[in-house]
């Protein structure tokens, strides 16, 4: 009995083969080619980190100019400067000044960012990438790693443990190259496509295509707020980080 099963299962596999077969060779391949929108040219960058020609250069050394802090001057809707300061050519977190963000906002994105961790320090060289300045992309001492794996370097914090720690160590500059996939949210605020994200640290992939739960917080579950584009914010974990060559493609 179970072998006329499995021939007749066998059979309709063939038949079923066949004409899917019989039916393509009918189509005229031009029908399944499109020429439009073609997409626009970019010049990649001459060095592999190096921005592309339609990236938008965060930090290259020189300024803060697409940067604000987050905390709101007294009594005004406006930001504060930014207190972190410009060492040759780097970018150092002045523990204590608190986060800072871009002033642009962002949805879909391509994230490239370098980061050096100080020397071991009491917070471990904490901080953090947060994307749409809600999801955080851990940055954390690597080598040797002391955390949960939930919330070590390269976890989407609280959430998804890296699928690798590929951490070299203190003192080197580290790469992390983000794809984000921004949420969606219909008019009532009802959450139509979660976030997505893929991310390699020093060109190993680390995260890959991870469907978020919501936000990352340190207590409780993550959730969702409804949001629209929101700036790129950069986590002052009371840590002397320092980053450099940071630049973003909107997708
Ligand atoms: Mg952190």
């Amino acid at each position: 009995m179970k072998k006329v099963k499995l021939i007749i299962i066998l059979c309709s596999c063939v038949t079923a083969f066949v004409a899917q077969n019989t039916q393509r060779e009918q189509w005229d391949p031009r029908s399944t080619e499109w020429y439009t929108p073609v997409p626009p040219k970019v010049q990649p960058g001459k060095l592999a980190g190096q921005p592309p020609s339609d990236a938008i250069i965060l930090f290259d050394g020189k300024d803060l100019s697409k940067w604000e802090s987050t905390r709101r001057v007294e009594g005004s809707n406006r930001r504060e400067p930014v207190q972190w300061k410009i060492v040759n050519g780097e970018l150092h977190i002045v523990p204590g000044t608190g986060d800072i963000r871009t002033k642009e906002y962002f949805g879909d994105c391509q994230l490239h960012i370098e980061f050096k961790l100080p020397p071991p320090d009491q917070e471990k060289g904490n901080s953090g990438v947060y994307l749409q300045s809600t999801y955080e992309l851990q940055i954390y001492e690597g080598e040797p790693n002391t955390l949960y794996v939930n919330g070590m370097i390269g976890s989407m914090y609280k959430q998804s443990a890296p699928l690798a720690n590929a951490y070299t160590k203190n003192g080197e500059w580290q790469v992390y190259d983000i794809f984000w996939k921004a949420p969606v949210f219909d008019g009532e605020g009802t959450l139509l496509s979660p976030a997505m994200i893929t991310v390699t640290l020093n060109s190993i992939v680390i995260q890959n295509n991870y469907i978020l739960k919501g936000d990352t917080p340190y207590r409780g579950l993550p959730a969702y707020t409804p949001h629209g584009r929101l700036p790129l914010l950069l986590q002052d974990h009371g840590s002397a980080v320092a980053f450099r060559n940071i630049w973003i493609r909107h997708l």
